[in-house]
């Protein structure tokens, strides 16, 4: 999820989304994490700056991107073992991914190889994120038949990174980015979890420079505002349109 921008297409960097002139493609660290992610995005994610997609794509090492193609079988299934594949997607019936990994370790821990008995293959764990607006990806969980037995995860924890950039992110949310860092963390990897989040951080704080913003006032800003400014919301009422639109369906 993410903020759209108003550069033009060709004035953009294909790498970042951000205007050619303020590229970060270089900046960005690569983050070399052994936990498998399957990175699902909508197209129209590309497109916004603040898209956490543009960071998976350059930072992440072990991640298969799968675009939505939205007609027919909208995304073929991964080679790849999903026994122990958790989707994060926060609707009914979804447990926290929290519990998830500790029944994972729990496992992983019976399953330490003996004379007597030697080990078995238990499958690596994977996780599986959807990077679109809740409506899209309501819908993309839905249509991708083999996501349809795996399990579905939220997360106990609150928001990693304040995203100053969305209000709903002050409030409750977080980016598809900061809950993949969060998984990172939980299955044991803070370092590469920390190295990502950083390189969302600066992300965030580099978009408000190109706005000529400086993100130390406007931490200050929202920290002593009960109602958060904004730089927009256009995207957030765009998005609520399309959530009411969804219900009345
Ligand atoms: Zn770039």
């Amino acid at each position: 999820m993410g903020q759209r921008s108003l550069v033009p297409i060709e004035r953009r960097c294909s790498g970042c989304a951000l205007s050619k002139a303020w590229c970060i493609c270089d900046q960005m660290p690569k983050v070399d994490h052994q936990l498998k992610i399957i990175w699902i995005y909508h197209p129209l994610e590309l497109l916004k700056t603040t898209s956490s997609t543009v960071i998976a794509r350059r930072c992440l090492n072990h991640v298969q991107l799968l675009q939505w193609e939205g007609r027919g079988d909208p995304i073929p299934k991964p080679n790849l073992d999903l026994s122990n594949a958790w989707v994060l997607m926060p609707e009914e019936g979804a447990t926290p991914l929290e519990d998830e990994i500790e029944k994972f370790k729990n496992l992983q821990n019976q399953n330490h190889p003996t004379q007597n008995h030697p080990t078995q293959n238990l499958a690596p764990p994977v996780l599986i994120a959807i990077d679109a607006t809740w409506r899209q990806a309501r819908r993309m969980v839905k249509k991708i038949e083999w996501l349809q037995p795996l399990k579905k995860v939220i997360l106990l924890q609150s928001n990693p990174n304040p995203n100053i950039l969305r209000r709903q992110h002050l409030e409750e949310g977080m980016s598809t980015l900061d809950a993949v860092a969060i998984g990172l963390r939980l299955i044991g990897e803070t370092q590469e979890a920390q190295t990502l989040l950083d390189a969302r951080l600066f992300q965030m704080k580099h978009i408000l420079k190109t706005r000529g913003i400086v993100i130390e006032q406007r931490v200050e800003q929202v920290q002593s505002s009960t109602r958060p400014w904004l730089i927009s919301d256009e995207q957030d009422q765009q998005d609520q349109q399309d959530e009411q639109g969804d219900e009345l369906k």
